[in-house]
């Protein structure tokens, strides 16, 4: 007798740590690598945060606050939402993760564009339900083609408005269109991890969607715009509190650490210095995209931190060529490679390898 793993969790690729700049750099003899692989910020956190975690981290003998009273309340405010109606999560994946384990199991169907965020199929298979993946189309969501893969199984569906990795995302047209035609008894998730990044007035805002719709809720975090990434910490809001106390039943207890909990109100009170910094990402998005497209190579309007470059069977050989210049980019193989954007120098890095890249095949 020996003990025995789910089938389904047994076929799931085994964990593979990603590729760290420290030892690339140590690997090529430099003094630094540059990694554009995980939709990071590239600032520090603020002074104001650091400070906030510093003083915290006297107090961590004790259990965080379970229900993050203090920084919901703020969530709540901020939205214009009851505390009742936001859930704050060990980053957005975990809200993704307690989201599945809550609404859908066996026989269930889960719809999400493809390709997207990578963790949904992993998440989607751990709660025990089916994937439905919708191509996508112009490497953007297909909304005639998802409402098509709708069946009486479909318990949720994912809407990555900007999609990761490709940066693109729904207008408002589209997007109602979208919701209009999903039925009141599916969960519509529509995760915005990238959304403080958007500055294109026809990307319509979650927050704004979910108005009137009791089956809609949309993710945001603290990882990316925030640069909370090491931190965790996401949050949930939807218009209709069920959602948000179907979530907490899932929570793992006191996931959200005291210190992630503090940061995080820390940030919400800088969100000045936050858009600040964003508009500086923006801008470099941007310069990049237009780089590349002077290189021959447009890519995909990004309305997110970082770039899509559609490099089908080439992508794994182009990160491999990038690595050997000293820059981790995040390849999907047979599809393509996301580039986060960084620093200046960083991004020009990137840009310089991608010349040299194309020096061979042109
Ligand atoms: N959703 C999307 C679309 C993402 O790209 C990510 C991070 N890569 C997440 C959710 C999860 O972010 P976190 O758990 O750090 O909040």
């Amino acid at each position: 007798m020996s003990v025995r793993i789910r089938p389904a969790i047994a076929d799931l690729p085994a964990y593979k740590p990603g590729r760290s700049a420290v030892d690339l750099a140590r690997e090529l003899g430099l003094s630094t690598a540059i990694k554009l692989a995980s939709n990071e910020v590239a600032f520090p956190p603020l002074p104001s945060v650091v400070a906030a975690i510093a003083e915290a981290a006297a107090s961590v003998n004790r259990y965080p606050d379970n229900g993050a009273a203090e920084l919901t309340g703020a969530l709540a405010r901020k939205f214009d939402l009851s505390a009742e109606s936001v859930a704050v999560g060990c980053g957005s994946v975990s809200l993704c993760q307690q989201l599945l384990q809550s609404y859908t199991g066996p026989g269930d169907e889960v719809l999400v564009a493809w390709r997207s965020f990578e963790a949904y199929p992993l998440l989607v298979t751990v709660a025990g339900a089916t994937l439905r993946p919708v191509p996508l189309l112009d490497q953007t969501h297909d909304p005639d083609a998802m409402v098509a893969a709708i069946t009486d199984a479909t318990r949720m569906v994912f809407i990555c408005n900007p999609n990761n990795p490709t940066g693109t995302a729904l207008g408002g047209a589209a997007m109602t269109r979208l919701l209009d035609a999903i039925g009141p008894d599916i969960v519509v998730v529509i995760d915005e991890a990238y959304r403080e990044f958007v500055t294109d007035p026809d990307i319509p805002d979650g927050r704004e969607l979910m108005r009137g719709r009791p089956n809609v809720c949309v993710l945001r975090t603290f990882s990316k715009a925030y640069g909370l990434a090491g931190l965790r910490v996401g949050y949930l809001l939807a218009e209709d509190p069920q959602i948000a106390t179907a979530v907490r039943k899932t929570y793992v207890p006191f996931s959200v650490s005291t210190l992630a909990q503090v940061a995080a109100l820390a940030s919400l009170a800088a969100e000045e210095e936050m858009r600040e910094r964003c508009a500086a990402v923006v801008s470099e998005r941007d310069r990049v995209s237009a780089a590349l497209a002077e290189l021959g190579h447009a890519v995909p309007i990004s309305h997110a931190n970082f770039v899509w470059l559609p490099l089908g069977e080439q992508a794994m050989t182009f990160a491999a060529f990038c690595e050997a210049q000293g820059v981790i980019v995040r390849p999907f193989a047979g599809d393509g490679a996301r580039v986060t954007i960084g620093q200046s120098q960083e991004n020009d890095a990137f840009l310089s390898a991608f010349a040299d890249w194309q020096v061979p095949r042109s």
